[in-house]
């Protein structure tokens, strides 16, 4: 049974200084400040449409229309994405994955782009003595994948969760990051 003798090669390792997962010096991790939630009339920020779509379950996805949207950032209202010009609104229920600032995200993401969790960015930290966003990627998932547009909810890049969830870490262990 002669096959091909290729090896499977895992994926070359870039070593590019990067700041983030994807987005370099210049990584976007906020939004602007959009409309307020129809729920909790707090002040939402501005997501691009794009990021909807990919978003939001099959079911809803036929509801997004070609608006751009705003997201609740209220950790404690199930309202996720809402559009004040045509009253579409999606709640945490219409969207495929855990909103991380929601109060009740489970798990919590640290990573949409690679699928990472708040609990292994800890585990990392605590365990295997990583304190850098790209050190920890690369440990756990072997290589770095950006996709920040469409996996995270804010559409923006997650190195702001990420580093808060490096930082719970570092507080856990009981070191000091101030210099
Ligand atoms: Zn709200």
């Amino acid at each position: 049974m002669d096959t091909d003798n290729e090896h499977i090669r895992p994926n070359e390792e870039s070593k590019e200084p990067q700041e983030c997962c994807c987005c370099g010096p210049e990584a976007r991790d906020s939004i602007d400040p959009g409309g307020d939630c129809p729920a909790c009339t707090q002040t939402g920020g501005k997501v691009a449409n794009v990021t909807v779509k990919h978003l939001v379950t099959d079911s809803a996805k036929a509801k997004v229309g070609d608006d751009d949207y705003n997201l609740c950032m209220n950790p404690d209202c199930d309202v996720a994405y809402y559009s004040l010009e045509t009253r579409a609104r999606f709640d945490k229920t219409d969207v495929r994955v855990p909103i991380w600032f929601k109060t009740d995200a489970d798990p919590k993401i640290a990573c949409y782009c690679n699928n990472i969790t708040e609990q292994q960015v800890i585990t990392a930290v605590t365990q295997d003595g990583l304190t850098a966003m790209n050190d920890i990627i690369t440990h756990i998932n072997g290589k770095m994948v950006a996709v920040c547009e469409y996996k995270n909810p804010m559409g923006v890049c997650c190195s702001r969760a990420f580093n808060e969830a490096i930082q719970k870490a570092i507080a856990q262990k009981g070191g000091c990051n101030c210099g």
